[in-house]
């Protein structure tokens, strides 16, 4: 870490991924300021989630979280509370502002994980999301237009959609 000053204020331009660790640093922070972060490197994955969990948490019908390994992510100002929503897992959130802020796990193969969710990062055009998950929870009468993989659970399994549902009155 640390050779990020380059890419301060960098916006939508650059392309995600392309093997460049190191000098993608992305930041964000909760409504009133009040708790701020940095991430660095390539996100490892973003998607939609689906999940009552996160339905809940944020008071969306579906949100779009991006994560990076916790070892690329410090805050810079403050420091969330979080909320263990069940075992080994954490929300995070704004104590002064209430705004939510992460899921945060256990990557697996990627050790402890923090996905940030998306519409608080400070240039969230560089996180569209390329998949879904927890497909199978979703509210029925909500879908995107995208034509992404849509995984009833985790992408461990096969799709059962690339294209939005129909609404039930539809
Ligand atoms: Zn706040
Ligand atoms: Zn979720």
């Amino acid at each position: 870490m640390g050779e990020d000053s380059e890419t301060v204020g960098a916006t939508g331009a650059e392309a995600a991924g392309d093997g460049t660790a190191g000098a993608e640093r992305a930041t964000g922070g909760c409504l009133c300021g009040a708790v701020r972060y940095e991430a660095h490197g390539p996100p490892l994955a973003t998607l939609y989630c689906h999940c009552t969990s996160c339905r809940k948490h944020t008071g969306a019908a579906a949100v779009a979280l991006v994560g990076y390994r916790r070892d690329r992510v410090r805050y810079t100002k403050g420091a969330p509370a979080v909320y263990a929503s069940s075992p080994g897992v954490g929300r995070a959130f704004c104590a002064d502002c209430g705004t939510p802020l992460t899921w945060e796990g256990d990557g697996e193969d990627e050790g402890p994980l923090i996905e940030f969710l998306v519409g608080t990062m400070d240039a969230p055009e560089r996180f569209a999301p390329a998949r879904h998950i927890h497909y199978g929870e979703r509210l029925a009468w909500f879908d995107t237009t995208d034509r992404l993989p849509r995984h009833a659970v985790w992408e461990d399994e096969p799709p059962v959609a690339h294209a939005p549902a129909a609404r039930p009155e539809d």
